[in-house]
């Protein structure tokens, strides 16, 4: 086990913390609750932004950059989003040595600033729909931040969408809902659910919010994306009008949905071990790195180092560009770079000593069961690819299995309380109460209702707060 981690059973948020520290994915800035991402930690970002963008261009989308700065005046415009934002707001009164005559905020989401515009570029039912996403810094004025999880300024993409009729409009929110998923599955090896937030955990200014809940190896429940629909009230607000086919005059249906640099708080607090960070093929900036060594260094530096190269060659053509790499860090000791490796999450370790060399052999050590085995030169690309893809596999299907594992059926607030106090994890139960009843059970017990999971949309029951019937199937847990 790593000396300067701090096991995961011992001290969670230290474990949490001393992960991201040995595996240099951030660092603390000068201002309170702000980071630095560094570059192991943005390489990651990149990944996880480069298959989410190509998602969104799949399904339609296109990039746009808005600007950083909004007119205080904005936000009131929508009574519940001012309410909701104004005070995590940070707001610039000075500019130029001078007081501004309208005090303009950072943005906290851009719905305002983009439906100012919308409003502009939109006249008929021609110009609609409008799919635009931007990729972007916001700030949030957090008051208690935790690394990637909450920060005050965090990286993010806003899809912010317009369409000419209700049916539409929700049909994109539940889409990229879907899309979200699809990408948290597959590539981050996030099994989460999908599922509709309760009116006490709504985006401030939306109809309905949906989310996608991932459960945390702590078996804490945290918001790994949401997409909004957000009715007509950004339309209305701003006036994003259009001339209908019949010819008469319609406000807009809009949507907005966004994950954030949380993502890899996610993937910390999902796959890695007390060795450190652990990161799933798919979304890793190296998927293998290839190490030769030995006792005699001209055999090394001329014979195995070559071997290696031409490996990682014929790999990096396999598995993309830059995906694996050659470690010649020869100055440490073989225990010292198997752990650099170790720490960072690197999924696969292929090593290349005298024993290998000699045999036409290389040995691979998996990152996530830590299992070795030889395979000769001629089939290591076939058997690192599918040793990559068994990883990917695994890191998932471990992650739902812990999920499943720890999700209890409840039906009654005593068992409830019970359960979560003894067990955690999530709750299920059938649910009708209000947002005051929300409020009431987070205050006894800590636990939110996450979202009425939509896989089980149709379930209905004895609600175990308030006795009524025909409730809907919720999901409870305490959250990040
Ligand atoms: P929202 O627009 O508020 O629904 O936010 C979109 C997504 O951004 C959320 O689902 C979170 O995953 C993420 N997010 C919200 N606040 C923060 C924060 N302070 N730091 C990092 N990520 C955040």
């Amino acid at each position: 086990m790593a000396k300067n981690i701090t096991p995961r059973e011992e001290d969670y948020s230290q474990w949490y913390l001393d992960v991201i520290k040995a595996a240099e994915l951030a660092d603390y800035a000068p201002v309170r609750g702000c980071m630095v991402i560094r570059p192991n930690g943005y390489s990651l970002w990149e990944m996880i932004q480069k298959h989410f963008d190509e998602a969104f261009k799949d399904t339609g989308h296109v990039n746009a950059y808005f600007p950083l700065l909004i007119p205080n005046s904005f936000l009131e415009k929508e009574a519940d989003h001012v309410e909701g934002f104004a005070p995590e707001c940070a707001v610039v009164t000075h500019a130029g040595g001078e007081e501004l005559e309208e005090p303009l905020v950072v943005r906290p989401t851009s719905e305002t600033v983009i439906g100012h515009m919308y409003s502009k570029w939109v006249q008929s039912w021609r110009d609609l729909p409008i799919l635009i996403n931007q990729w972007c810094n916001v700030m949030r004025w957090e008051k208690r931040s935790r690394l990637f999880l909450r920060t005050s300024e965090f990286l993010w993409q806003e899809g912010h969408t317009a369409h000419a009729t209700k049916e539409e409009a929700m049909e994109e929110t539940l889409k990229m809902l879907g899309v979200y998923r699809k990408i948290m599955e597959e590539v981050l090896a996030l099994p989460v659910i999908t599922g509709e937030k309760s009116e006490g955990e709504r985006f401030p200014g939306a109809d309905n919010t949906y989310t996608c809940e991932a459960m945390m190896t702590d078996k804490k429940a945290l918001q790994a994306g949401t997409s909004h629909f957000l009715g007509q009230n950004f339309a209305k607000a701003f006036d994003i009008t259009f001339q209908s086919k019949e010819g008469t005059l319609e406000y807009a249906w809009t949507t907005s949905w966004g994950v954030s640099t949380r993502l890899i708080g996610a993937i910390i607090m999902t796959h890695s071990d007390n060795d450190g960070l652990i990161v799933p093929p798919n979304v890793a900036p190296v998927k293998a790195v290839i190490l030769p060594l030995g006792a005699e260094e001209a055999k090394v530096t001329e014979l195995y180092e070559p071997k290696a190269q031409e490996l990682a060659a014929t790999l990096n053509d396999i598995l993309g560009k830059r995906s694996v790499k050659v470690d010649t860090n020869y100055h440490m000791r073989p225990a010292d770079r198997f752990f650099y490796h170790l720490q960072r999450g690197v999924p696969l370790r292929i090593e290349l000593g005298e024993k290998e060399y000699s045999k036409e052999s290389v040995r691979l050590v998996r990152r996530d069961t830590g299992e070795r085995f030889d395979v000769s030169w001629d089939r290591a690309p076939e058997v690192v690819k599918e040793t990559l893809e068994a990883i990917q596999a695994n890191l998932y299907k471990r992650a739902k299995d812990f999920r499943e594992s720890n999700t209890h059926f409840v039906e009654s607030f005593d068992e409830f309380k019970k359960v979560l106090a003894e067990k955690g994890g999530f709750i299920k139960a059938y649910f009708a109460g209000s947002k005051e009843d929300e409020r009431a059970i987070k205050e006894e017990t800590m636990a939110t209702v996450r979202c009425f999971p939509l896989d089980e949309e149709h379930a209905r029951g004895k609600c175990f707060y308030t006795g009524k019937e025909g409730a809907r199937l919720a999901i409870f847990a305490k959250a990040y």
